[in-house]
């Protein structure tokens, strides 16, 4: 019975046709977990997912669809896995919800009756979900700030029961051992009692999207670091230079502009444990945040 709710979120494409990742499905499933968990929320208004989701999908999404929510709100309903409600509402020519009419009228959706009612019979499910949510549309580094800001907090057992089964903790040795266990971008080496401390070995092509456990599939970065080439702020191009994107502002966007653009990263010891083309073109081109209409 719970498969079987949790197999009909599987038909969410989580990557589009070119390969691109989708994250505003995922989003707004995971900020309505987190209202029906936190208030047993059975359903969630248009304007309450716009304040809510909005602001993540310009932090995580890529700049080249647009931040709204509308289009999930609206299209979830559609999908094959008849997971997902939405009130009756005027649409465009293109068959998109009509925003300002959205608003006007606090248009509601939520999850169907029957996916509503497996989760209130086992809650657990809410976390499991969310959890596959995360794990198949997002990198690790950004699941907690992820949760923070759709306001959903996991138990514990499930979290790691989760954690246990997908991650292989050979990688992450193997990528630290062969970057000499400091960051390829800023050489960051601090050791803690021997250990090295707040350094991570990132995959450069996520894991749902086919990326290997493999050396040169991974970085060896700092925490800082890991983040930002998660986000997109950061990359690495073909000849193993960073970049750093154009839509940074502020002081500190200056400075990472001017100690960073152009540099070479920090190679590892061995040359076949190199960062590999195909790994570092999928992070160039559907991670690395860009303006529109840049190469
Ligand atoms: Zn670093």
């Amino acid at each position: 019975m719970s498969e079987d709710i949790l197999g009909r979120f599987d038909s969410i494409r989580i990557f589009e046709r070119d390969g691109k990742p989708a994250p505003h499905k995922p989003l707004l499933l995971l900020y309505a977990l987190a209202r029906l968990k936190n208030e047993d929320a059975g359903h969630i208004t248009f304007n309450e997912a716009e304040r809510a989701v909005d602001p993540l999908l310009r932090t995580y999404g890529s700049f080249r669809t647009r931040p709204t929510v509308a289009h999930p709100f609206a299209r979830l309903a559609n999908d094959k896995g008849d997971f997902w409600w939405v009130e009756e509402h005027a649409k465009t020519s293109s068959g998109d919800l009509l925003i300002a009419e959205a608003r006007e009228r606090h248009l509601k959706a939520g999850f169907s009756a029957d996916v509503l009612r497996a989760f209130r019979d086992n809650p657990k499910l809410i976390d499991v979900l969310a959890i596959n949510l995360l794990e198949r549309n997002f990198a690790h580094s950004l699941h907690p700030d992820i949760l923070d800001g759709v306001g959903l907090h996991l138990g514990q057992d499930e979290v790691e029961a989760v954690l246990r089964r997908k991650r292989d903790p050979r990688f992450r040795v193997a990528v630290l051992n062969a970057y000499y266990e400091q960051c390829a971008v800023c050489r960051y080496d601090l050791r803690l009692n021997g250990a090295p401390v707040a350094l991570d070995a990132a995959h450069i092509k996520m894991h749902s999207a086919g990326g290997p456990d493999k050396v040169p599939n991974g970085l060896a970065l700092c925490s800082l670091h890991h983040k930002l080439f998660d986000l997109g702020v950061l990359t690495v191009d073909p000849s193993f230079e960073i970049r750093v994107s154009d839509l940074v502002v502020g002081e500190w966007g200056r400075r990472l502009q001017d100690s960073l653009y152009g540099k070479p990263i920090a190679l590892p010891r061995r040359d076949r444990d190199a960062p590999a083309e195909e790994y570092l073109d999928w992070h160039n081109r559907f991670v690395f945040k860009q303006a529109p209409g840049q190469p």
